[in-house]
């Protein structure tokens, strides 16, 4: 008998003394005991309090890039005990190519999440949306919209498909939000949670209270939770309608569920192109891959009437050629077996249940089939959870509205293949999926692409167009990417994950916050046009950054714009415009009163104005943004620039940091000319860095 799986609750390991009514998890492949899973006697209050104020607090304590640099740590532990995690997956009946996504794909999350969140993140707790909105004559009164964290915990509930990749790609933004999570792991693959929760732990990088995690059930844990507490669902759709009901009011309930998902074969993609054969290829890896046990799987293939027999049969010839189903530890084996034998069952019920409503069998059969075992003998399954790749073909008539074809998920390695006669039709076949997380789209022709994603966009939460050209660096039909959100309308849960950035927000509350300047500088970190300014001390590029203030400020001397100065400039650098160079042409343009002088020429000499030219703290100018021209500068006009410290951004890893300056360029009549953020680099302390210290941003 194996002992009971563990639960990290309150910053300790903590199991049930004994419990006999433990649900016992299996090898999906030998059917061997691996663990049980109870949580009798758990005291789910005491876990949701501690998330609530120690965890709370240890990441309130924390900037954006403080969580951000832990996270890069944790997955660095994680890779350095990767080979731990790939074989216990292997008990859940993942290969190699599978555990790549799970493992892999969860570290990559961390990974990913670490890199964008110091870079599009401020190293502070509040972040700004939009920007801000004068609501006054004088500009004494000011509107912003601001992100904070939410103070409760969130909870996951996840599938039991990927229990790293599932668990982590919801912690990461959660985590960088400055919110702690519990997570809650699909009995039939607890026990990876548990080993990757392990490594963490005995790491020693989590902050107290910040990380839990509960193996098994979850009685009454909804009833805990309140305001400003969030629930992250993964699985089947039918599942979160139940507990989406049990959410109590304030409690943010978001799903990712089961979805139809499609993959279309363009009109244009015929036998011969190498988009047939990419949409051949992606619908096998699509079967075998987890054993066709992912969310993002493809269940329907829509392809041109009459192309269904030649992709069945490309699909057949691919098979044979390609997947060898058995032990994931049995060599040469590309497929394994689905989690278990209850899903087997269910998944073979589904398949039953398709034949019904007119599917008839064109690749793989519901046989048991013969299987490779962990020694590389072929034979007959004793006791794994196998299944072969099935295709069904449906009839027109049996794919039409309401059709179980549209609506059956066989959560194995299963599709359906449909005909379409026209685009239309093919965009209405994808629709009625009720909503899905993927659709990809075999074609060359941009015209297919562009009119299939007026049709089918509202429909999917991701679409990827396959062709000759992204084919071999295509990230896949079924792989989310921690960048692009994952997460669909309708049916696939109407919830929104990863998106980079976008995910993070989900665990923060956006407020609408109105002030004046001073008050909008101070709870943003961000400086604002009529906060207090410094214009009299040493000038700012003197300052490292320590010592630099927001409102720090170098305001300049004038500076006279002559013809002579404009001709220089435009010989110089080639830019010979009319506006520039010809009286009359510029005079009949609509927005100049004759020649005008260059917009660079402006921003060259406001850098030569405020510019302090010694050696110092300042180390490089990497960039200009939202720069706008606004009044056009004549000759004999005069320009002056005043530069004002706006955001200062330590890095947390590096002996300097980012500031930003609002830059701003006058006429001798006080009019705006230009505005402009300038990035510099800024050195901490004094002595600049050394030249191989220096990070490219
Ligand atoms: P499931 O049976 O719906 O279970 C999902 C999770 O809910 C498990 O952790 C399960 O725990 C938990 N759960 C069940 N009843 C609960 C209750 N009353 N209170 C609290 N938790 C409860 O799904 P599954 O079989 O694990 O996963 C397969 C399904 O997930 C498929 O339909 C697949 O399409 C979907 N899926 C969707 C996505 C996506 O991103 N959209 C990703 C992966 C999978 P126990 O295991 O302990 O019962």
């Amino acid at each position: 008998m194996t002992d009971i799986l563990p639960s990290y609750l309150r910053d300790a390991w903590w199991a049930p003394a004994r419990d006999d009514a433990a649900a016992i998890v299996r090898d999906a492949s030998t059917g061997a005991e691996v663990s049980r899973v109870s949580t009798t006697g758990i005291d789910l209050a005491a876990a949701v309090a501690h998330a609530r104020t120690v965890g709370q607090r240890s990441l309130g304590a924390l900037t954006f890039h403080q969580r951000a640099v832990l996270l890069k740590q944790f997955a660095a532990a994680l890779t350095a005990r990767k080979d731990e995690l790939y074989a216990l997956s292997a008990s859940a009946g993942a290969t190699a190519r599978d555990s790549a996504i799970d493992v892999d794909g969860g570290i990559g999350v961390l990974f990913t999440y670490s890199s964008k969140g110091r870079r599009e993140l401020p190293n502070a707790q509040v972040l700004v949306d939009g920007p801000a909105e004068n609501l006054s004559k004088d500009g004494s009164f000011l509107g912003r919209h601001v992100f904070t964290r939410l103070p409760g915990v969130a909870v996951q509930i996840n599938a039991f498909n990927f229990p790293m990749w599932g668990a982590l790609e919801k912690f990461a933004p959660a985590f960088l939000a400055g919110m702690p999570t519990l997570v809650k792991p699909a009995t039939p693959t607890a026990y990876i949670a548990e080993a990757w929760m392990r490594i963490l732990v005995d790491a020693g990088l989590l902050p107290a209270g910040t990380l839990q995690l509960v193996s098994g059930p979850v009685p009454g844990l909804f009833d805990v939770l309140g305001l400003g507490d969030t629930i992250s669902f993964t699985g089947s759709a039918a599942t979160a309608e139940g507990l989406r009901a049990q959410a109590r009011p304030g409690v943010r309930f978001t799903s990712e569920t089961d979805s139809i998902n499609a993959s279309v074969l363009g009109p244009d993609a015929v036998p011969g192109t190498p988009e047939f054969d990419a949409f051949v290829r992606q619908l096998v890896t699509e079967l075998t891959a987890k054993a066709g046990q992912k969310c993002t799987a493809i269940r329907r293939a829509i392809v041109p009437a009459g192309l269904e027999s030649d992709v069945a049969a490309a699909v057949s010839a691919t098979i044979a050629e390609r997947v060898v189903v058995g032990d994931p530890r049995g060599p040469g084996v590309t497929m394994g077996p689905l989690v278990s034998q209850e899903q087997r069952d269910d998944v073979l019920r589904q398949v039953a249940a398709l034949k019904r409503a007119g599917g008839r069998l064109v690749v793989g059969d519901t046989d048991a089939p013969e299987v490779v075992d962990a020694e590389g003998r072929r034979g007959p399954a004793a006791a794994g959870a196998f299944v072969a790749p099935i295709v069904l073909a449906f009839d027109a008539a049996d794919a039409a509205a309401g059709a179980a074809v549209h609506d059956i998920e066989a959560f194995g390695p299963v599709a359906s293949l449909l005909g379409y006669r026209n685009l239309d039709e093919a965009a209405d076949l994808v629709g009625l999926g009720g909503g899905s997380l993927v659709t990809s789209v075999a074609t060359h022709d941009p015209q297919v692409a562009a009119a299939l994603l007026g049709g089918i966009g509202a429909y999917n939460g991701r679409i990827l167009f396959l062709d000759r050209d992204d084919a071999r660096t295509s990230t896949g039909h079924g792989s989310p990417v921690p960048h692009l959100v994952h997460g669909g309308p309708g049916r696939a849960g109407g919830g929104e994950e990863l998106g980079g950035m976008r995910a993070v927000r989900h665990y923060m509350q956006r407020t609408a916050v109105q002030g004046s300047p001073r008050m909008l500088t101070a709870v943003t970190g961000i400086w604002h046009t009529g906060a207090d300014v410094d214009a009299g001390g040493i000038h700012p590029f003197r300052k490292p950054l320590t010592h630099l203030r927001l409102g720090d400020r170098v305001e300049s001397g004038e500076r006279e714009v002559t013809l002579a100065d404009i001709e220089t400039f435009a010989h110089f650098t080639g830019d010979t415009f009319y506006a520039h160079m010809d009286e009359d042409a510029a005079a009949a343009n609509p927005f100049f009163p004759g020649r005008v002088a260059h917009g660079y020429l402006l921003v060259s000499w406001a850098a030569g104005l405020f510019v302090d030219p010694d050696p110092g703290p300042v180390l490089a100018n990497y960039g200009l943004e939202n720069l706008r021209f606004v009044t056009p500068v004549s000759p004999g006009d005069r320009i002056r620039v005043a530069l004002t410290a706006k955001q200062i951004t330590p890095r947390e890893t590096d002996d300097y940091g980012e500031v930003r300056w609002d830059a701003v360029i006058r006429n001798q009549r006080d009019e705006l000319v230009a505005e402009y953020d300038v990035l510099t680099l800024v050195a901490k302390e004094t002595a600049p860095p050394e030249a191989d210290e220096l990070v490219a941003p």
